[in-house]
């Protein structure tokens, strides 16, 4: 067993896909522990295999994918913290290389969407969640995992976000994604695409391992689908966050956001 994500042993300037880990969970508003997800997911990838059977490739022989470890969040503020995930993602990017992040709270997500819409100004967002993440402020900070896709907004633009899966959020946050976000994915397809994945879309049955479960939500095989869906798109950078592992004992949270996260690699490596 290596350091790095089942799979993922290539030297960086072979790699076409970085990940690397942002676990930080200073503004988690219910349950924090997101901190640990990088860590743990790595561990726990060894228990996988790495070839996939819905794709028929595997993850060894058929990708390209460097892992660089984790940033030191924990202790920072907000600000830094999506400050250094910038920095991280903007270096990937120049290198001509996609970012993946493992979070982490979901507020890390704007620093690597600042990144991705620096070197690709029509940036557009697919984002899966439970949560519509739009609020204005959270609690008077504007920082904050439940306004990541609002600070987001700021940057991309109208119609430019699409969201799946979102089952929960104020009215004001039903509202503005009626009439600010993008209602269908037309229009994305030739588009750079930042994809992120808030792991609590998935019904807390499957994955209570999570800062904010959420009951109603997708099962893996659910979104898996939708994940083989992105071979059609051009994925520049996308993430998978809010992870917490220690709130499954069982550990079946952090198994599944392994497998989503093999799938997802798989899928982005055949694009790329
Ligand atoms: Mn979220
Ligand atoms: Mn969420």
């Amino acid at each position: 067993m290596s350091n790095s994500f089942l799979g993922c042993d290539i030297s960086y300037d072979e790699a076409k896909i970085v990940i690397f880990g942002a676990g930080f969970d200073g503004t988690t508003s219910n349950k924090p522990g997101a901190r640990f997800a990088p860590v743990v997911m790595r561990q726990e990838s060894y228990g996988l295999e790495t070839y996939s059977p819905y794709q028929g490739k595997d993850l060894e022989e058929d990708t390209k994918v460097h892992d660089a470890g984790d940033l030191e969040l924990v202790g920072r503020s907000a600000a830094t913290a999506v400050d250094m995930v910038e920095e991280k993602a903007e270096q990937i990017l120049s290198d001509g290389k996609i970012p993946l992040m493992i979070g982490g709270e979901h507020l890390m997500t704007l620093g690597a969407v600042r990144a991705a819409a620096k070197k690709y100004p029509d940036l557009h967002i697919i984002h899966f969640d439970a949560h519509a993440d739009l609020r204005k402020d959270y609690m008077g900070e504007e920082l904050s995992h439940a306004t990541v896709m609002r600070r987001c907004y700021d940057i991309v633009g109208e119609g430019k976000i699409f969201q799946v899966g979102i089952r929960s959020g104020t009215k004001e946050e039903f509202s503005f994604k009626a009439e600010h976000l993008a209602q269908n994915l037309d229009g994305f397809m030739d588009k750079p695409i930042y994809f992120t994945l808030d792991l609590d879309v998935l019904d807390p049955s499957f994955m209570p391992g999570t800062g904010t479960p959420e009951a109603g939500g997708m099962n893996f095989l659910e979104l898996l689908n939708d994940i083989l869906h992105l071979q059609k798109f051009n994925v520049v950078g996308c993430d998978i966050v809010e992870l917490a592992p220690n709130y499954d004992p069982s550990g079946i949270s952090a198994a599944t956001a392994c497998k989503v996260l093999r799938e997802l690699l798989i899928t982005i490596s055949i694009t790329s």
